[in-house]
């Protein structure tokens, strides 16, 4: 494979300031090259998974809960967000079950009875799986669009496995235009991970330096893992964990293979993240945005006079991007993609899909509109008169 990968997700306690040890950075992690162990559970779960397959599957249908050895398949053409994604589970003649998912025909009856299969097993879903149960040998939900392998409850599967459908759906139906992606050839694939111990384990097989995160999206292998028990300090809802990083997976798998993977380099970092920190609030409904834990982080530190000048911020790589600057990030966000200046709005988005396609997209200022010290002015003033200017709590 060779060269350098890098994992893009959140790194918690930082130190110092509001938010003390609450921050995050989405500093560029050297992956570790896939272990060969590793290569053997996945290896080992797909021969299960064939073993599986035979059963009742028409011959060359792909098993629709297929474990992909790579990241899902680009499609250089085509509808941006087919009706499923291969491997089709209707084609496998499977069984839509509580509006969202898929069983297998020979599970359909017991499924109705409240029976889900755990391996080679059929077994009540209220029970609890027992606590060795590995990510990869727990329950397997596939939805349209999504395949998630889990060891938490099965009701929270569920949970989780909606807003990842949902997930996709509304980000092609915000940005698929706007950004010009399209949906790779097989589903996406989350890690839903019940334990910190079992993600940090998982982390480490895989990056290498021992960090805090509550979720990353890999690069090297199209995979979304996600850690269902919290950080410790300054974590954010799953359901914000998710749609980040499910962001980046379905812009990067949007891209051919040779571009995959390349955080944006500088002066466009920012927008990279901003864009997956923006699509945290996508799908809230109510006052609350869900990652409202950022605004009121970046609250007490334009409060306190410590917050990055916009030509700073702009200029930074993801090696210096730390969690006060996503928060930071998702202030101004919320300004240049809901404010009222739809051309504005376009010009991100466009910029975004620039970076996407490998263009240039000019200058900050050009996008924005204005010299960034006009911009900044303006971004604060809407952002004081929004939340006022007293000390916040
Ligand atoms: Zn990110």
């Amino acid at each position: 494979m060779g060269g350098k990968w890098y994992g893009l997700r959140a790194r918690r306690g930082r130190k110092g300031g509001p938010g003390r040890g609450s921050g995050e950075t989405h500093a560029p992690v050297p992956f570790k090259p896939l272990p060969a162990r590793r290569l053997l559970v996945h290896g080992c779960w797909l021969l299960a998974l064939a073993a599986t397959a035979c059963r009742g599957l028409p011959p060359g249908v792909p098993h629709p809960e297929h474990l992909p050895l790579g990241p899902a398949a680009w499609r250089a053409e085509g509808e941006r967000l087919p009706a499923r994604a291969a491997p089709d589970p209707l084609l496998a003649g499977w069984t839509r079950v509580d509006d969202l998912h898929y069983v297998a025909p020979e599970d359909a009856d017991a499924y109705a009875q409240g029976l889900v299969r755990v391996g080679a097993d059929l077994v009540p879903r209220a029970q609890p799986l027992p606590t060795e149960t590995p990510v990869e040998g727990g329950h397997v939900l596939r939805t349209d669009h999504v395949l998630l392998r889990t060891n938490v409850s099965y009701e929270l599967a569920l949970d989780v496995a909606r807003e990842a459908e949902l997930h996709v759906q509304r980000v092609f139906e915000a940005w698929g235009e706007a950004l010009d992606i399209r949906f790779p050839a097989d589903a996406v694939v989350v890690l839903l991970m019940a334990t910190r111990e079992e993600f940090a384990m998982h982390l480490a097989h895989r990056v290498a330096e021992p960090v805090g995160w509550g979720a990353f999206y890999d690069a090297t292998t199209g995979i979304v893992n996600v850690c269902a028990e919290p950080a410790p300090r300054g974590a954010l809802p799953w359901t914000a964990d998710l749609r980040h990083e499910m962001t980046h997976q379905l812009l990067d798998l949007s891209r051919p293979p040779r571009r995959r993977g390349q955080a944006f380099g500088a002066p466009w970092f920012w927008l990279w993240e901003g864009i997956a920190v923006h699509a945290e609030q996508l799908g809230d409904t109510g006052p609350r945005p869900t990652n409202v834990a950022r605004y009121g982080r970046f609250r007490r530190r334009l409060y306190m006079g410590q917050w990055a000048p916009l030509r700073d911020l702009v200029a930074r790589e993801a090696r210096d991007f730390e969690g006060r600057h996503y928060d930071q990030t998702a202030s101004w966000m919320s300004v240049l993609l809901t404010a009222d200046d739809p051309a504005r709005t376009a010009r991100v988005l466009q910029a975004v899909r620039d970076l996407l396609a490998g263009r240039s997209p000019g200058t900050v200022e050009a996008v924005v509109g204005r010299s960034l010290e006009a911009e900044e002015a303006a971004w604060l003033e809407t952002w004081r008169s929004r939340f006022g200017r007293r000390r916040p709590r």
